[in-house]
């Protein structure tokens, strides 16, 4: 089974503070799986980096700079369709739970005063492979693999 994972669950430290997520009881789990990774903010913005929030705004749901406001979907988004255009065979997506990239329905969405108003949303890169039919799992519910998510 091919596996699409965010990088910082299988150790590499590309959080925006240069830290990881690594969980090794989950990467025990995929033992047997080819597992190819990816981190669209690492891509785009490098590491470290500002964070940010998805935010529902005029033109839709964005991934805007916690530091300066700016728009920062599109980097993402564009590293997200070339990715699986690349990888057109992917069984399975794992994401970060509430990242606002990685997170299949973990991430939270607020309006533009910062109200929250959702915390179930999905992350630009999750969002990608949902809409491509992939089956998508936060990691953190990966111990219930019956849960899939599915576009
Ligand atoms: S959650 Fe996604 S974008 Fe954030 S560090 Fe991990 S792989 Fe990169």
């Amino acid at each position: 089974m091919k596996v699409a994972i965010s990088a910082c669950l299988v150790g590499c430290k590309c959080r925006y503070d240069g830290t990881d997520n690594h969980d090794i009881r989950l990467v025990a789990k995929l033992e047997s799986c080819e597992l190819i990774h990816f981190c669209p903010e690492d891509h785009a913005f490098g590491t470290p980096r500002p964070t940010m929030n998805l935010v529902e705004t005029s033109q839709g749901i964005r991934a805007l700079s916690n530091l300066t406001g700016a728009n920062l979907s599109a980097p993402i988004e564009d590293y997200a369709k070339t990715f699986f255009d690349m990888h057109p065979d992917i069984d399975l997506f794992i994401g970060k739970d509430r990242s606002p990239s990685c997170g299949v329905c973990s991430a939270k969405l607020y309006d533009q005063d910062k109200n929250l108003l959702s915390t179930k949303e999905a992350g630009l890169m999750a969002k990608e492979a949902l809409k491509r039919g992939i089956h998508c799992l936060d990691a953190e519910d990966f111990v219930s693999p019956i849960l899939f998510h599915k576009a």
